[in-house]
């Protein structure tokens, strides 16, 4: 064959669609709807995480823990400070951070990275011997953006060059 069919589109019947469709199609993600906790990891010396405000839609807060004396941060992601943290206490989105941070990671991991001991019964922010430590939540923020911008490659046969950076996505060979 040396000339390609036109693309005929019958919007009528399913049949003419599917043969239009030679690649796949990457159904687009849906209306984003943040999970409670969209983002944790456990990078750069914290446990970190993107917590979605339980009253606005459009806001998250950039909660951290350092591993190094037990830091806590928590703003939105423009810097303003969370209103619910104040000195070692721990707000909800801290709480809710690492509760995600725990059924990700599990809590030995998760305790290990803090430096801190837990028994079969406690949590994890329980053993923490924490202190406010405002941090900028840019970084964090930025690397959630990158996290969901990867949610949304469309799916490929190939390795994708950028995801090397996580090291499982290596081609054998
Ligand atoms: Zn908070």
């Amino acid at each position: 064959m040396g000339y390609k069919d036109p693309i005929m589109i019958d919007l009528g019947t399913d049949g003419d669609r599917e043969r239009c469709s030679g690649a796949t199609l990457v159904r687009p993600v849906r209306a984003r709807k943040l999970a409670k906790v969209p983002f944790v990891e456990l990078a750069d010396g914290r446990v970190q995480g993107v917590v979605s405000s339980g009253s606005d839609i459009a806001r998250v807060y950039v909660s951290s823990v350092t591993a190094d004396g037990h830091g806590l941060s928590c703003s939105t992601n423009n810097n303003r400070p969370c209103g619910g943290l104040s000195g070692p206490y721990a707000c909800k989105h801290l709480r809710a951070m690492l509760d995600e941070a725990v059924l990700q990671y599990g809590r030995e991991r998760v305790a290990r990275y803090l430096r801190v001991e837990v028994g079969a019964d406690s949590d994890v922010l329980g053993a923490l011997d924490p202190h406010h430590a405002p941090a900028p939540a840019a970084t964090v923020f930025s690397r959630f953006l990158r996290h969901l911008a990867y949610l949304e490659v469309p799916e490929a046969d190939g390795p994708v060059p950028e995801l090397q950076w996580f090291g499982a996505t290596r081609t054998a060979g």
